[in-house]
């Protein structure tokens, strides 16, 4: 089955920039696939039709082969979301954060009490749930709405630049929670700068540029269809940088004792 299906979707927005340009994609069910592409390529658009957010001026979107567009009720279910930019109540607690966010998806409350305790434990804010969120710092937000995203357990996670600016040990630990979780069934929809790290972790990837997907595959194939050695390069080569590979950046030669 497949999880999310884009099928020839636009954007255009008031102000008459077209963010979206007849994109079309298929998730399979199970799937980890990464959306990358330049700041502006119209990523968070395409995130934000998919989770309600926004309107699409054309096309379908089907989650779980729910209409996404006319009945997002239907489709919301199987959805979690970690936005880029941490849409918080301040005025919360953390334990409330999640434990409010499954009552609005409807979960009884003994499960929401479980499925709180198993979260925070996870995310490694037991510590912390008592705290306001605004006392938060960055890297404990960036767990909460991790967090918050899973509360449900949706079939499909989408997260939206998980690792922009998070230290090295929260970077690996969110790694190798969602390819545990990936590994568990749930499919994983990705955006992120970082092209090491769509390499590691994603099964295909979807190359975004000014609201058009440009190229689709595995890494291996991509950077076999630029001729390159790796996803990066792949990327420059897609965006006409390719003077910039690390493959150009002279090793230091070691300074003798
Ligand atoms: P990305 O997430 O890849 O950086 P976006 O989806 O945010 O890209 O933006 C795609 C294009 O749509 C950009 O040209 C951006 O300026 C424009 N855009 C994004 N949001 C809006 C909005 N609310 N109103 C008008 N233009 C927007």
């Amino acid at each position: 089955m497949k999880a999310l299906d884009i099928t020839d979707l636009e954007k255009r927005y008031p102000n008459g920039v077209e963010a979206l340009r007849s994109v079309s994609l298929e998730i399979e069910e199970g799937e980890f696939f990464g959306l990358l592409g330049p700041n502006g390529a119209g990523k968070s658009t395409l995130i934000h039709c998919t989770t309600g957010l926004a309107q699409p001026t054309g096309g379908s979107i089907e989650i779980f082969e729910n209409d996404a567009i006319g009945h997002y009720a239907e489709a919301r279910q199987a959805v979690g979301l970690a936005p880029q930019e941490p849409n918080i109540d301040w005025f919360l607690t953390v334990e409330e954060t999640l434990d409010y966010h499954a009552g609005y998806f409807g979960m009884p409350r003994r499960e929401r009490r479980e499925r709180t305790e198993e979260l925070l434990e996870t995310f490694s804010l037991t510590e912390k749930k008592d705290e306001r969120t605004r006392t938060l710092s960055g890297g404990m937000k960036r767990r909460l709405i991790l967090a918050r995203a899973m509360m449900h357990r949706p079939r499909l996670l989408i997260l939206d630049e998980p690792t922009a600016g998070v230290d090295v040990e929260l970077r690996l630990e969110l790694w190798h929670y969602v390819q545990k979780i990936n590994q568990e069934g749930t499919t994983i929809l990705l955006t992120t700068h970082y092209l090491e790290e769509a390499e590691q972790l994603c099964d295909r990837i979807a190359f975004i540029a000014e609201g058009q997907i440009v190229a689709e595959g595995t890494s291996e194939a991509l950077a076999e269809r630029f001729d390159v050695a790796n996803l990066e390069d792949a990327y420059l080569a897609l965006v006409g940088r390719g003077e910039l590979s690390r493959s150009h950046i002279e090793v230091t030669p070691e300074v003798e004792a």
